[in-house]
C-alpha cells in the first residue's frame, strides 16, 4: 500500500520503469504531480506491472499510487478498456452474474480456489490430476482474487470487497490452497495491509506442489531440460515464495537459467496491455521470447492463466512451449507428455 511517508523522492521507480522513458527529474516531477493528486503522463504509459514497487529503495509502494491515481483519474486506456470487466465483477460480486460451481472433494482433503476463472482457463486435465485428488474445487465471481483488478482501474476492489470474498471462502469451511497467485496475495498480503480476517488457513501453490512433490518423489522422472519463468505481476508482492518454485523445478530435474527478464528485470506477460497498446505489447513478447530462447530455454513455465493464455500467440511463433506450472509438474509425474514437435 502507498505511503507518501516513505517517499524521498528518489526517482528510481521511473527511471527504472521500462513502459517510459523518463530521466531522473521527468520521474521526479511525475511522482510529484501524483502526490498532490494530480494527473501525470506516467497513468497512461504504466501497463501495472508493479516492478516500480521492487525497484522502490525505501518500501513506498509506488505501482499502488499509481493505480489509485489511475482509477481516480478515469481517463487512461486500461481505466477505460477495464469499465465493462469492473461493472461485470460488481455484478458478480453481489451474487447477480457468474454463480460457483463447485466439484466437491473429500472431507479430510484442502480446496482448491480458482478465483474467477473458469476451469477452460487451464490446461485439459488439470482437475483430474494426481496432484488435486480429492479436493474440493471452486471457482465463481464471489471468490475473485480483486488484486488483478488493478489491470483494469480498479485498485479501490479489494478494499471494498476484500472482506467479503474472503468470507466466502471461509464458508466452505475448509483449508484453502490457491492456484492463483493474486488470490493468495489477497490473504496473505492485503489482508494485513487492510485488516482483513481471514478466517481459514491458506496456502500459495507453489508451497503446495513443492509438498506434493516431495512426498511423491519416487513418481518423478527428471525432465532435463532448461525453462525461462513467466512470473505473475504480484509474485513481486511474495518474493519469498519464489524459493517454494526453485524447489519445484529442482524436484522436476529443470534448470532455470540466468537471463536478462527474470526476478526484478522481469517484463509484463503483456495481459493488460494486449487491448490498449498492442505494437508494444508484440515488441515485448518478442524481447521477452528472444530472450528466453538466448538463454537456451526449452519452454516458458507461466503460474497465471492470464499469462498463459497471452503468451500462447508468441509461443507459436517463437517455438518456444509456454507451460502452466501445474502441467510441468505432470509432466515429470508421466500424466503428460512434454509438447510434441518441441524444442
Ligand atoms: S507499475 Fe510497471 S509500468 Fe507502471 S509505472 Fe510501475 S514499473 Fe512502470
Ligand atoms: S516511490 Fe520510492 S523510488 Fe519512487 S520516488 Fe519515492 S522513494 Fe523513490
Amino acid at each position: 500500500m502507498w505511503d507518501a511517508s516513505k517517499c524521498n523522492l528518489c526517482g528510481d521507480c521511473l527511471v527504472n520503469c521500462r513502459y517510459a522513458s523518463y530521466d531522473r527529474d521527468r520521474a521526479i516531477a511525475e511522482i510529484k504531480l501524483l502526490m498532490e493528486g494530480k494527473d501525470a503522463e506516467i497513468l497512461s504509459k504504466c501497463t501495472t506491472c508493479i516492478a516500480c514497487s521492487d525497484y522502490c529503495p525505501t518500501g513506498a509502494d509506488p505501482s499502488n499510487l499509481i493505480f489509485k491515481m489511475q482509477e481516480k483519474i478515469g481517463t487512461c486506456p486500461i481505466v477505460v478498456v477495464g469499465k465493462p470487466l469492473r461493472e461485470e465483477l460488481v455484478r458478480a460480486l453481489e451474487g447477480r452474474e457468474d454463480p460457483r460451481q463447485l466439484i466437491p472433494g473429500t472431507p479430510d482433503k484442502p480446496a482448491l480456489s480458482l478465483d474467477a476463472f473458469r476451469f477452460d482457463y487451464f490446461p485439459e486435465g488439470t482437475f483430474d490430476s494426481q496432484l488435486f485428488k480429492g479436493m474440493t474445487i471452486v471457482r465463481g465471481g464471489q471468490y475473485v482474487s480483486l488484486v488483478g483488478y488493478v489491470h483494469m482501474g480498479g485498485e479501490s476492489f479489494v478494499e471494498k470487497y476484500g472482506q467479503r470474498v474472503l468470507d466466502k471462502l471461509a464458508r466452505l469451511g475448509k483449508d484453502i490452497v490457491y492456484i492463483h497467485n493474486e488470490g493468495f496475495v489477497l490473504a496473505h498480503v492485503e489482508a494485513k495491509e487492510y485488516g482483513f480476517k481471514v478466517p481459514f488457513k491458506y496456502m500459495h501453490l507453489f508451497e503446495y506442489l513443492r509438498n506434493y512433490l516431495r512426498a511423491h518423489k519416487k513418481n518423478i522422472t527428471k525432465l532435463g531440460k532448461k525453462i525461462a519463468y513467466q512470473a505473475n505481476c504480484a509474485t513481486r508482492l511474495i518474493h519469498e515464495y519464489d524459493a517454494f518454485l526453485d524447489e519445484v523445478f529442482e524436484l522436476v530435474g529443470v534448470e532455470r537459467p540466468n537471463r536478462k527478464y527474470e526476478r526484478l528485470n522481469a517484463v509484463c506477460c503483456t495481459a493488460p496491455l494486449i487491448y490498449v497498446n498492442r505494437e508494444l505489447a508484440v515488441d515485448i513478447q518478442k524481447k521477452n521470447f528472444e530472450d528466453a530462447i538466448a538463454c537456451g530455454a526449452d519452454a516458458i513455465i507461466t503460474s497465471c492463466p492470464f499469462c498463459n493464455r497471452v503468451l500462447g500467440r508468441p509461443s507459436l511463433q517463437f517455438n518456444l512451449p509456454n507451460i502452466f506450472i501445474t502441467d510441468l509438474c505432470r509432466i515429470a509425474l508421466g500424466e503428460k507428455p512434454w509438447p510434441e514437435g518441441s524444442r
